[in-house]
């Protein structure tokens, strides 16, 4: 199982929430409790200088509290970069909630979610990840107004999950640009590793375009439904990593560029939607760089699904969606130069100047 973790021994030995590895100066992180309805989540909220902290709520059987914690404390403080490199104005939040989402996930359950959602008084809106439907966030619509990515036809500007896989697309052609002195796509070879909600939307993107393309997801059912509606391969060897291939798009969960692959990969591309797909960022982002593989930074290119929730706070409508999701190619081909010029890792690059972004307000302020 792919987890967004780096290794949870290593994390037992910390301080519970400060000492974490994970722990970026947070600003606050509740652990909300329900015993009646089973609810055990956990809110992660990294910084609000650019804005309330958006982001969405993921539902996971993580194997320990410990898995659960880290993983929020990274995908909270991804969204704070990833809006803030964006140019919303947004802060950085995410929840996760520890259970089964196809055996645990109740109304009920949702409801009482919601409601501690709400007792944050909006310096926390959610909205969907892994393990979440639009319809749950309709749910949690009925007791709280601080969510998002409900459906259109109350109100929301619906799935996020297209809006997102055209933005990694959008990034993975900057990328190839950069790479292979052209952005057409058409015979590339692409690897899709996890194709539910984005990577299926994304797999329609590249066969539009002409790519070749492999798929790889642990739900069989999956696969062959998505091989069989776009006419693409299912990749049936062991070890995806070390295929051959100009393209690796990683769409499952994160922590899949560690230790171990980061030396066997044999793409020349990383351009994928999964969050935090670097288990370190700066030791395999260096790798990365030395191997001459092209890594177009996850919280630069997954960004369309938060510019379609953030519609629906600013109320612009699909054309700005897409007009704001199109404009990641031109920040992936200005990061991925910026990077070469100033001999520094792509994800470096895309951070710097995201932080520098919150650091010029903070001084506003
Ligand atoms: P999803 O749950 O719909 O799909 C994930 C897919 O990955 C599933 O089909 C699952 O079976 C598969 N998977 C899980 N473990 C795997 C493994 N070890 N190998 C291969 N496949 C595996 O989730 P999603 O909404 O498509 O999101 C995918 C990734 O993109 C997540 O990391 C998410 O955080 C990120 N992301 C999603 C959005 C969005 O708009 N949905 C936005 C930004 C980032």
């Amino acid at each position: 199982m792919i987890t967004d973790v780096v290794n949870t021994n290593e994390l037992k030995k910390a301080d519970p929430v400060f000492g974490q590895y994970s722990f970026d100066d947070h600003e606050q992180v509740i652990f909300c409790n329900d015993k009646d309805t089973g609810l055990k989540a956990i809110i992660g909220i990294h910084n609000t200088v650019l804005g309330p902290a958006l982001g969405g709520t993921r539902m996971w059987q993580y194997s320990s509290e410990w898995e659960a914690l880290n993983d929020v404390l990274r995908l909270s403080r991804g969204m704070t970069f990833k809006s803030a490199i964006t140019g919303l104005n947004l802060g950085g939040g995410k929840a996760v909630i520890i259970g089964d989402a196809k055996t645990q996930k109740t109304p009920e359950l949702m409801l009482k979610f919601g409601e501690f959602v709400h007792s944050l008084n909006g310096k926390y809106i959610t909205a969907e990840d892994v393990g979440m439907e639009t319809s749950d966030m309709d749910l949690v619509r009925t007791v709280t107004p601080y969510v998002t990515g409900i459906s259109e036809d109350k109100g929301g500007a619906g799935n996020p999950s297209p809006i997102t896989a055209y933005g990694v697309f959008m990034g993975m052609k900057a990328a190839a640009k950069y790479a292979f002195g052209s952005d057409h796509l058409e015979d590339r070879t692409v690897f899709v590793q996890g194709i539910g909600n984005v990577g299926e939307a994304l797999v329609e993107n590249l066969t539009n375009e002409g790519a070749k393309i492999f798929i790889a997801d642990i739900n069989q059912e999956q696969l062959e439904r998505v091989r069989d509606k776009y006419g693409v391969n299912i990749y049936g060897g062991e070890n995806l990593y070390t295929e051959d291939m100009d393209i690796y798009a990683p769409c499952a969960l994160g922590a899949t560029i560690n230790d171990e692959t980061v030396y066997q990969l044999k793409a020349k591309v990383i351009a994928g939607a999964a969050n935090n797909q670097l288990a370190n960022e700066n030791v395999h982002g260096a790798i990365l760089r030395e191997r001459g593989i092209v890594y177009a930074p996850d919280f630069l290119i997954n960004a369309g699904g938060i510019i379609n929730v953030y519609a629906e706070l600013e109320n612009y409508g699909k054309q700005e969606i897409i007009r704001k999701t199109e404009n990641i190619y031109n920040t992936t081909l200005e990061i991925l130069q910026n990077a070469e010029e100033n001999n520094i890792t792509t994800h470096r690059a895309a951070f710097d100047i995201a932080q520098k972004r919150i650091d010029s307000r903070k001084k506003e302020k």
